[in-house]
């Protein structure tokens, strides 16, 4: 049977929940242990593919297709294993499910309730993601006394009846504030989130202590007498430089050694070697290179998170620090953009959705191919490339994208044939992994050395045909089609040194310690710029 770890947080959101549910995953991991991760999140959409990046961060495209919480991509970089469906629960989804069953009758003769019917489908969700795995690490979203997460915290805390106290750990995250006029750390804060949670009937095994410096052995032993919790099962969690280097700190400060001793778990001790030779290379770094993010979103960086992070990754592969220019496409004009673009040695256009910042992101495609600065454009940022092209070397004024533009003579962007009877927004789009085949004698069949490559994707509109052949008649290579040959899914600029936009969104597949082919090539021909 599985073992269920359960991580929750208190005082403050913002913790890094995530950061340490995803560290612990990868210490058990390297214990030998089949790991997987979920999270629950208690806001009412049925997804967060509908918010907007500005209330959510951006939003995470597993391999099936679902469209998750941001965390998840934390879960995939550290535990490097793929999630699915069954690794984001929202409040949404099961309100939807219940109801859909009430009205189909499923429930005939019953007055349905919060609990069991919630909670119910809550634990089955929780056991389904189980099946096949030695633990299950689950991260409930939100701060308990939330009035949200309760109907999580009544499952879990039924969760831990059912299967026993040796299978089931509860890890609870919280704030230790630095009071500067005193001098000294608070643990006030901690006991309150505790009580709140042994109101609910949860006593946690193990306090993650989150502060910005170093905690002393008084205000650690404090914290374990009054929330009554093993001395050695409060875990200092320190702010790093690095968040890869979160597992290491967490491995020293004793947290996988708690968790698998409350789990009567008998493993090997961790192998880190690999994981800690990633983490010297971040701070050993022979040179500096600057990319610029060009979007719209870009005032909230989480909008882009795991763009960033997988420049990050590039970087530390080749000895590259990267640093990263925030530029607001909607800010972006003809006039400024050698200004904002100064120094940037590399670009990056990200994915988007809606016509806000769309001339901007054209102008930057423009620049770039003009004056040969590496670029990799993903998703929307393809679309624009291609829009650019449009324009400026076939000499189509009013090119466009039909999402931007309905009455452009020239939708070299159009809507996929089979989005086009589609009206629901949610969960609708083109989702997922799909393969891409790759041609011969291209950048892409450089960057991946392989035939064929299977990619996720988050769209609605594609590359429109009836402008293939003069496309490539000006120069551009289609260098990535879908296995039908019918959707592009790759094209580049062979005469510049590093132009490639890509349909999918690799960014979802890079990890610290196995960069994604774009971004190192990005990285690397950015380096010799
Ligand atoms: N808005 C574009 C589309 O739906 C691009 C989407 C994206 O960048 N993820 O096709």
């Amino acid at each position: 049977m599985s073992k269920f770890i359960f991580v929750t947080g208190g005082v403050v959101s913002g913790l890094g929940k995530g950061i340490t549910a995803a560290s612990l995953g990868r210490l058990l991991k390297a214990r030998g242990l089949k790991v997987s991760a979920q999270k629950l999140d208690p806001y009412m959409n049925v997804d967060p593919g509908t918010m907007s990046p500005y209330q959510h961060g951006e939003v995470f495209v597993t391999e099936d297709g679902a469209e998750t919480d941001l965390d998840l991509g934390h879960y995939e970089r550290f535990i490097d294993e793929n999630l699915n469906k069954f690794s984001n629960l929202t409040s949404g989804k099961i309100y939807y499910e219940v109801l859909t069953k009430e009205r189909s009758g499923g429930y005939l003769g019953q007055t349905v309730q919060v609990i069991p019917h919630i909670t119910n489908v809550i634990k089955d969700f929780i056991y389904n993601s189980a099946k096949n795995t030695d633990v299950l690490i689950t991260e409930i979203g939100g701060t308990t006394g939330d009035i949200e997460i309760q109907p999580f915290l009544e499952t879990i805390r039924q969760i831990s009846l059912e299967v026993g106290r040796d299978n089931c750990v509860f890890i609870h995250l919280t704030l230790v504030p630095y009071i500067k006029s005193s001098g000294e750390h608070k643990s006030k804060p901690t006991q309150h989130s505790v009580k709140e949670l042994q109101a609910m009937g949860i006593s946690p095994d193990i306090i993650v202590a989150r502060a910005d410096e170093e905690l002393s052995a008084d205000i650690m032993a404090k914290i374990s007498l009054f929330c009554n919790v093993k001395k050695d099962c409060v875990i200092e969690n320190i702010t790093l430089p690095s968040l890869y280097e979160a597992p290491l700190m967490l491995h020293k400060n004793g947290l996988d050694k708690v968790v698998c001793r409350t789990l009567k778990l008998e493993t090997v001790a961790p192998d880190l070697t690999e994981w800690k030779e990633m983490v010297d290379h971040i701070y050993n770094s022979s040179k500096d290179v600057n990319i610029a993010i060009v979007g719209k979103y870009v005032k909230l960086h989480d909008a882009y998170l795991s763009v960033a992070e997988s420049l990050r990754h590039a970087g530390y592969m080749l000895g590259a620090k990267v640093s990263i220019s925030w530029i607001d496409s909607e800010e972006v004009t003809a006039k400024n953009i050698s200004a904002m673009l100064s120094g940037v040695d590399g670009i990056v256009v990200p994915g988007g959705f809606g016509d806000r910042g769309i001339e901007g992101k054209i102008l930057t495609c423009k620049y770039a191919r003009e004056n040969d600065i590496p670029l990799l454009g993903i998703c929307l940022g393809m679309q624009v490339a291609v829009v650019e092209f449009a324009r400026n070397v076939l000499g189509l004024a009013d090119a466009n994208s039909a999402e931007f533009s309905e009455t452009t003579q020239n939708p070299v962007i159009h809507i996929m044939q089979e989005q086009k009877t589609i009206t629901d927004k949610g969960g609708t789009m083109r989702l997922g992994s799909y393969l891409c085949s790759i041609k011969d004698g291209t950048l892409l069949k450089e960057l991946y050395g392989k035939d064929e490559i299977a990619e996720r994707h988050r769209h609605r509109y594609e590359f429109n045909n009836d402008y293939r052949e003069q496309m490539i008649s000006n120069g551009l290579v289609i260098s990535g089609v879908s296995p039908d040959k019918t959707l592009v899914e790759v094209i580049e600029i062979p005469t510049l040194s590093y132009y490639i936009a890509v349909q999918f969104h690799p960014e979802f597949k890079s990890r610290p310690n196995k960069p994604h082919p774009l971004f190192s090539g990005l990285i690397q021909a950015s380096i010799q710029k």
